[in-house]
């Protein structure tokens, strides 16, 4: 699961060279969006998040009930999900809810990615030297 985000990361990283030098921010999580084509709208919803892809065209929806501080890190679970679970022609569509459902992988998978865009150096660095999910975590703990 590691590796395979860190594929992601290290092919989105050439994409998005400023953008993901380090902890990602919310005008470079604009940017990244604006080059991926990638709407985002901040409406009231009944979630926190959500994003919907069909027909080669995602939305990223933000709960404008959320505080704004917390837009920044739903939007990083949900491009997180674009990039490893969004494929062309598929249709999907991810809610963050509070609770997750159990053991749906994808969701895991996110929110490791989310941690490694939001994170610092020594974050970033902990995902480098992780062989599994498990490691990470126990890293990320210390
Ligand atoms: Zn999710």
């Amino acid at each position: 699961m590691i590796r395979r985000i860190l594929r992601v990361v290290a092919e989105k990283r050439r994409q998005h060279s400023r953008e993901l030098r380090g902890a990602l921010t919310w005008n470079g999580l604009l940017a990244i969006l604006h080059r991926e084509r990638i709407p985002v709208v901040r409406t009231p919803l009944v979630r926190s998040a959500a994003l919907l892809s069909g027909g080669g065209v995602t939305v990223m929806l933000l709960n404008a009930d959320v505080p704004g501080r917390r837009h920044l890190a739903f939007a990083a679970h949900e491009l997180a999900h674009a990039w490893l679970h969004v494929h062309e022609g598929s249709e999907v569509c991810f809610h963050m809810d509070d609770v997750w459902p159990e053991g749906d992988a994808r969701e895991d998978e996110a929110e490791l990615l989310a941690t490694w865009l939001l994170g610092s150096h020594a974050v970033r660095r902990a995902f480098v030297y992780a062989e599994t999910a498990t490691q990470l975590r126990l890293a990320l703990d210390e």
